[in-house]
């Protein structure tokens, strides 16, 4: 391999690496952005899941300890209930002045801040007996649910009313039958809870503003709720999909929508099996606000690193592209004669390499035209040198204009000599264009004030042994034929006067 090949394998080299860096370089950068984008998302993901189960546990706990306290206090009340109901069966009660049996009947009742008065109503319904005033006054309740549930089912036990208005204030009626030794109808003992235990009790809890508790009764019945909204007090909430999933499951939560607010929350229970089950929920938003911020915070970290990465791919590939124009605009002007624009003899001798080469490999012929200037020494001295050199450019033109084919190549040989290359041509179809040019030139520099050419032709379809030399010098000879014939020809060289054929 020659001097010319190896400059140019190199040069091909150092291009293939340029346009792989830079593909290489984008396929990195979108690699790394995906990677970044892929990571984040998945820890994002990961994050958003982990405040919703923190959430879920945090409800759970709220539910399951609120729940606790107001099955405490219900049975307590409730223990209350009983042990004045089986008093009340105690044969001495009627013998006794009624101080001392309202003492025996109430006085070790439990005793809260929210707890209401004990009365005992007797089987027809009339009050008989209240813990708060020793002789109550005459009141029939026959017609009451916490008394007819008793009289109609012996079985039911503790009774919890809906809510209710009594003397202005929200309570609850909790009661229970008085049964006789067989069983007997006897009355019913009823109590109330006012719902300031239930407000003395979401009050110690520190809640946010669209935090929501609800308690609700076995039936459905909402009986309170925090924020208090006294339209919904006492409404039957079973119509809800979310409320009665609460009661086919022991535990659990559920996503819904608040009956006035329209607020998205997440609904937790912990047990309802209780007679008062607890809901607590909390605003979808509530629950992602913390998430929501770090999530903002993340994205941006990654937008920006992701612009810091595009920046810098597309100034690398700019930068690279930018080496590459310099480098080919360097190459071209290595390459390129000055004066004619035409490839200069460098370039040529590179060109005439690789294409003989190649017409070795496929066994096809390739020509060469040797182009001289006649008597151009004489048109210098005649017309100045600058004018020479206007000539020499339009020869160029000449010839450029006539050589179009991929693989061509016209080159200034030197001074006032070109040569032009055309790979797959025979002799005969080299000779047509050589006459192509002759004429062109002769046209042209009959308007300029008279320069021609002589152009020496060769073809062959190389052999090894052979050199492109050789090509060179068949084409010089014919050239020098042409001079010697009177200029202004063409002359192909043939067997016999040179050592190529075509
Ligand atoms: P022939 O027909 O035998 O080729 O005669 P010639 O005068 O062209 O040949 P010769 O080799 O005696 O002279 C070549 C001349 O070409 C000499 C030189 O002044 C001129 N020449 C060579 N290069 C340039 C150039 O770049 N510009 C100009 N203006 N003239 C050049
Ligand atoms: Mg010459
Ligand atoms: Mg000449």
């Amino acid at each position: 391999m020659d001097t010319h090949s190896l400059l140019d394998t190199i040069r091909r080299e150092i291009h293939r690496r340029r346009r792989m860096s830079a593909r290489l370089m984008v396929a990195f950068s979108v690699v790394t952005v995906l990677g970044f984008s892929a990571v984040c998302g998945s820890v994002l993901l990961d994050m958003r899941r982990g405040a919703e189960d923190l959430a879920r546990q945090m409800l759970e706990n709220l539910a399951a300890s609120i729940g606790a306290d107001i099955d405490r206090n219900v049975e307590l009340y409730d223990a209350s209930l009983r042990s004045v109901a089986s008093n009340l069966l105690l044969p001495e009660l009627d013998s006794v002045e009624p101080a001392t049996a309202r003492l025996i009947l109430f006085d070790h009742l439990a005793s809260a801040p929210h707890f209401g008065t004990v009365r005992v109503y007797n089987q027809y319904g009339d009050l008989t007996r209240d813990s708060a005033v020793l002789h109550p006054t005459k009141d029939n309740r026959s017609d009451q649910p916490f008394f007819t549930v008793h009289r109609d089912q012996p079985y039911f036990g503790l009774y919890i009313s809906d809510p209710q208005q009594l003397d202005g204030r929200y309570s609850v009626v909790l009661s229970r039958r008085i049964s006789g030794p067989d069983g007997q109808f006897l009355g019913v003992v009823a109590g109330s809870i006012q719902f300031g235990y239930f407000q003395d009790l979401f009050k110690r809890l520190r809640l946010r503003p669209n935090d929501m508790i609800a308690v609700i009764a076995q039936d459905g019945t909402l009986i309170v709720r925090t924020p208090f909204t006294p339209e919904l007090i006492g409404k039957n909430m079973m119509f809800t999909p979310g409320v009665q999933k609460m009661f086919e499951h022991r535990s659990g939560w559920f996503d819904g929508v608040g009956t006035l607010d329209r607020v998205e929350r997440m609904f937790v229970w912990s047990d309802s099996t209780k007679p008062l089950v607890v809901l607590v929920a909390k605003s979808w938003d509530d629950i992602y606000a913390m998430w929501r911020r770090e999530a903002t915070w993340i994205g941006i970290v990654l937008l920006v690193l992701a612009t810091f990465v595009a920046a810098v791919t597309v100034f690398f590939i700019h930068e690279i592209e930018r080496r590459a124009q310099a480098e080919r605009r360097l190459e071209e002007l290595a390459t390129t004669d000055p004066l004619t624009g035409l490839t200069n003899r460098r370039k040529f001798d590179a060109a005439i390499d690789t294409e003989w080469r190649r017409a070795i490999r496929q066994n096809t012929p390739i020509a060469l035209l040797m182009i001289d200037a006649d008597h151009f020494k004489a048109y210098n001295d005649s017309f100045g040198h600058q004018a020479g050199d206007q000539m020499l450019v339009g020869v160029a033109v000449c010839i450029a204009d006539t050589v179009h084919r991929a693989g061509d190549c016209a080159a200034r040989f030197g001074g006032e000599e070109f040569a032009v290359l055309l790979p797959g041509l025979t002799a005969p179809a080299a000779e047509a264009v050589a006459e192509t040019i002759r004429r062109k030139v002769e046209q042209w520099s009959d308007v300029e004030g008279g320069v021609t050419v002589s152009i020496g032709v060769a073809s062959t379809t190389p052999t090894t042994p052979q050199h492109w030399h050789d090509l060179v010098e068949a084409a010089d000879r014919a050239l020098y034929a042409a001079k010697e014939l009177g200029r202004n020809r063409c002359v192909v060289a043939v067997r016999g006067e040179v050592t190529l054929v075509a």
